[in-house]
């Protein structure tokens, strides 16, 4: 879903018709104020915003999404008239993902709005976040934090972490992370899983505790 904010009628309908014709899903909106309310309902994966609107200007708005928790990384590309005084800077700076300047043929629309949404999608894989209670990864950083504290992980623990991460509330058995983490395909070795499990917990702290032991089987996160 792409939200299009544009006062101008004819402008917004055409926006609308055309990323409906190019396979999205678009709704058009004359304001802020109906933005607002649409975000209240629904959260679409691309914001066009208009920087000349009656009331609150692009600008504005810009920063109230960009302040907003859930709706705060919305992708947003401004639009505005050649004439019309436009600090791109500005804009840019203030968070906007891109620009585009009216007038502007529909082919260059359309290919600016893919072009911001694959950026999107590739950004939200590096931010990949994976949690449990109060331990978090940081999965593009290489980064983990216990209530916040940073854990110096090795490679090895930082992937036995994800892998346990990525799999909450399965039971993961020492030969599955072996060969996962490892790379082994055969039995036996399985103290290498241990030993592994053991510093990971201690550099976890009081955090280490979410990672189980079942005897007998191998560990889990999350019961
Ligand atoms: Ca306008």
């Amino acid at each position: 879903m792409i939200y299009c904010v544009e006062d101008e009628r004819n402008i917004r309908e055409l926006l609308v018709y055309t990323l409906e014709t190019t396979g999205f899903q678009a709704k058009g909106m004359a304001d802020g104020r109906e933005l607002m309310d649409a975000l209240k309902k629904e959260k679409p994966e691309l914001i066009l915003l208009d920087v000349m609107l009656p009331g609150e200007d692009g600008y504005s708005i810009l920063a109230r999404i960009r302040n907003m928790q859930e709706a705060g990384g919305i992708p947003v590309i401004m639009v505005t008239a050649k004439d019309a005084e436009f600090d791109k800077v500005r804009g840019l700076e203030m968070g906007a993902d891109d620009y585009i300047t009216k007038p502007f043929g529909m082919m260059e629309f359309v290919a600016r709005v893919k072009a911001v949404l694959r950026r999107c999608t590739q950004n939200r894989n590096e931010d990949q976040m994976l949690s449990y209670g109060e331990l978090c990864m940081l999965v593009g950083r290489h980064e983990v934090r216990c209530k916040g504290r940073k854990a110096e992980l090795t490679k090895k623990e930082f992937e036995l972490l994800k892998y346990l991460l990525e799999n909450k509330g399965i039971v993961l058995t020492r030969n599955q992370i072996l060969c996962k983490i490892w790379g082994y395909d055969f039995d036996g070795e399985t103290r290498t899983v241990d030993v592994h499990v053991r510093t990971l917990r201690q550099k976890l702290g009081e955090e280490g505790n979410l990672i189980e032991t079942i005897r007998g089987i191998g560990y889990r996160i999350g019961g």
